[in-house]
């Protein structure tokens, strides 16, 4: 929608033309992006055609304009119009680029194809590599091996079926697995490279809200994926999602920020709960409501609710645990960290999301060489001890 001239590869049009670019051009420089004005521009030329149109020339215009149009459509509410600015202000959600049948659920997919051909390594292995790791959550939760399961494996056809916490949960292991294991074979050389890329994504949209990415590192890092994943990959079609991947770059940099959509997705569950326990169908919707906004009010009420700022949200036991840890030590200052920055989960099998800039700019650490968490978070080299 953003952009004028970028079209799909399969259309062959951008081979005719200097003007259009195929959307496996990751060239930001060649695209010749909407403004306001001139997405407004669009749909009014859309409004206009509509009455004298037969239903296939429609079609072929709105493919031309890159929209859909309807006369209820948003787009088309002149009193918005001064309000609204659709082309600076719009932001696609890098949760739902990446994990919500995205990039990483359609990469890994095609990655676990190629280690099955080359290793014999498929869900199984992968799902017995996964079990003896633990998350503070599991506690509470199912394992998140679950994810290479068999009952997701028969329902993963062309993408790793996972939630996007789940994704974000598997992926710093699944980093270690492909690191210890399939690089150092030197077979998949570029699928490895470009599934590294991907994951270096994803550590650097959550190292964001720190600010320890700029917008040229991050933009640089979706670049180059995109082009590793192009050679590792070279007959598999883009995705509009690679192309949206791209824009995340210019948001960033216009809005100095990503917004995502994960605390909306987490109030399904909300709703979920209350639609699949009430039994009263007479008064389906009111009873769902109702129990819904007395959930939202009990949720306002609790004491930490409009609270902002770094503090710990919800500790667990395990924090507790590792309170009574201390040492001046490595894994001693990063539960400090994770005390400052509730994000930033560590446990003693796994730290979750350390970002080599991140301990670099927050302290040289003091090594603890009797330290078994120390040892754990070596070995798994996810951070640089200096
Ligand atoms: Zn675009």
């Amino acid at each position: 929608m953003l952009c004028k001239n970028v079209v799909s590869c399969r259309s062959g049009l951008a081979e005719h033309s200097d003007y259009l670019v195929d959307i496996a051009n990751a060239d930001v420089a060649l695209w010749d992006d909407h403004t306001d004005d001139s997405l407004y521009q669009s749909v009014d030329i859309l409004t206009a055609a509509h009455p004298h149109s037969g239903v296939g020339v429609f079609g072929e215009l709105e493919k031309t304009m890159g929209m859909t149009w309807h006369k209820e459509n948003l787009l088309n509410d002149l009193s918005l119009r001064p309000h609204v600015k659709p082309a600076s202000t719009t932001m696609y959600d890098q949760m739902h680029v990446f994990l919500v049948n995205g990039l990483v659920n359609w990469e890994l997919f095609s990655f676990i194809a190629a280690m099955k051909h080359g290793f014999q390594i498929g869900y199984k292995q992968l799902h017995d590599f996964l079990k003896p790791w633990q998350w503070p959550k599991d506690k509470v939760k199912a394992k998140v091996c679950q994810v290479f399961n068999e009952k997701r494996e028969a329902s993963s056809k062309e993408h790793v079926k996972a939630g996007a916490s789940e994704l974000l949960s598997v992926y710093q292991v699944f980093r270690h697995f492909v690191e210890s294991i399939v690089a150092r074979s030197g077979k998949l050389a570029r699928e490895t490279k470009s599934l590294l890329s991907l994951f270096r994504i994803l550590d650097a949209l959550q190292c964001m809200p720190r600010g320890c990415v700029s917008v040229a590192e991050f933009h640089a890092e979706v670049v180059n994926h995109m082009r590793y994943w192009q050679e590792a990959y070279p007959d598999e079609d883009h995705k509009p999602k690679h192309h949206m991947s791209v824009h995340l770059g210019k948001m960033y940099e216009r809005h100095g920020m990503l917004w995502n959509c994960f605390v909306h997705e987490r109030k399904h569950k909300t709703l979920k709960k209350f639609a699949t326990t009430t039994s009263n169908t007479l008064n389906y919707e009111q009873s769902v409501s109702t129990d819904l906004l007395n959930a939202h009010v009990e949720a306002m009420s609790h004491p930490e609710a409009f609270n902002t700022g770094c503090y710990l949200v919800d500790p667990r036991a395990f924090i507790n645990e590792i309170r009574g840890h201390r040492h001046e030590c490595v894994c001693w200052e990063l539960m400090q960290v994770m005390v400052i920055y509730p994000r930033v989960r560590i446990c003693f099998r796994l730290v979750q999301y350390v970002h080599n800039l991140f301990v670099h700019a927050w302290t040289p650490p003091r090594l603890c060489k009797s330290c078994t968490n120390l040892k754990q978070i070596h070995t798994l080299g996810y951070i640089t001890i200096t």
